[in-house]
């Protein structure tokens, strides 16, 4: 359950997500949850070309991009952290991995920076420890904000066994969340989304419910995560113009969406990490 708990200061942009139990009144429309995610559908309308494969899953390589924006999202399993991946780290990030009290979290940070440094790597002929990456705060200057990096616009994620991180050369927002069975969807939707979103979900029962409300809750994550923390005021419509959001199939344990600011949908590509972990 530690998913549902407290949010971390309203600034903080950091790369660690916030999980659904986030109280946040300020709602929005972003999208319909669907009964099952199976195939990305975009609260937009969006038919994407990109029909994602399982995590863990052969490349999923999509057709050809034309003009449109390309994504790159990579996925790992929790279980494919290794202790050596510290050697990547420069010392703001060995810092926080040492704060982490669980063993799990370690894991999930420890993999978000190392699939982020070793797919920036790949991209730009570096070593991983090379990359540079800045996670100042724009608010405090304190390195917890939202990584960032020269070149490439990223995004990292990370709940129950996945790691996630897309790279675009627009702004993207990737979120993961595990589908937690027990959660009081009513009561959280209650306080978090409108009156029109709680009705939606009421058409759901048991397992169904938290999967509908864990997809909403990503595809909302997303699009915030690509667009900042300005846009989350605003947010109380439909998707704005603008911005592309769909889900992506990783499996009935977890919901994900990707969001992407551009004008037509993205090309999404879904690679599996483990190449970059061995
Ligand atoms: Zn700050």
């Amino acid at each position: 359950m530690d998913r549902w708990g407290p949010a971390r200061p309203a600034h903080r942009q950091a790369d660690v997500d916030t999980g659904p139990g986030v109280t946040d009144t300020r709602r929005t429309t972003a999208g319909r949850p669907g009964a099952d995610a199976a195939g990305p559908r975009g609260a937009a309308g969006v038919e994407s070309a990109h029909r994602a494969v399982g995590v863990g899953g052969a490349r999923g390589a999509v057709g050809v991009g034309g003009g449109r924006a390309v994504v790159e999202v990579w996925w790992a399993r929790v279980g494919a952290a290794r202790d050596g991946f510290v050697g990547d780290l420069d010392s703001v990030e060995r810092g926080r991995l040492a704060a982490y009290v669980r063993e799990v979290d370690r894991a999930r940070f420890l993999l978000g920076v190392t699939i982020t440094r070793r797919a920036l790597g790949r991209r730009f002929s570096l070593l991983a420890a090379s990359v540079s990456l800045d996670r100042t705060c724009t608010e405090c200057g304190k390195p917890h904000g939202k990584v960032r990096a020269e070149g490439v616009e990223l995004s990292v994620t990370h709940s129950g066994d996945l790691v996630g991180v897309a790279f675009g050369e627009r702004p993207v927002g990737l979120d993961v969340e595990k589908v937690d069975a027990g959660v009081d969807v009513d009561g959280v939707a209650r306080v978090a989304l409108s009156a029109d979103d709680v009705r939606a979900l009421a058409e759901y029962d048991g397992i169904a419910k938290a999967r509908a409300f864990t997809a909403y809750w990503t595809r909302r994550e997303a699009v915030l995560k690509a667009t900042g923390e300005g846009l989350r005021g605003e947010l109380r419509g439909p998707v704005p113009a603008g911005i592309q959001v769909q889900e992506l199939d990783v499996g009935a344990d977890h919901r994900a969406a990707l969001a992407v600011v551009s004008a037509e949908p993205p090309v999404v590509r879904i690679e599996d990490a483990t190449q970059l972990l061995s």
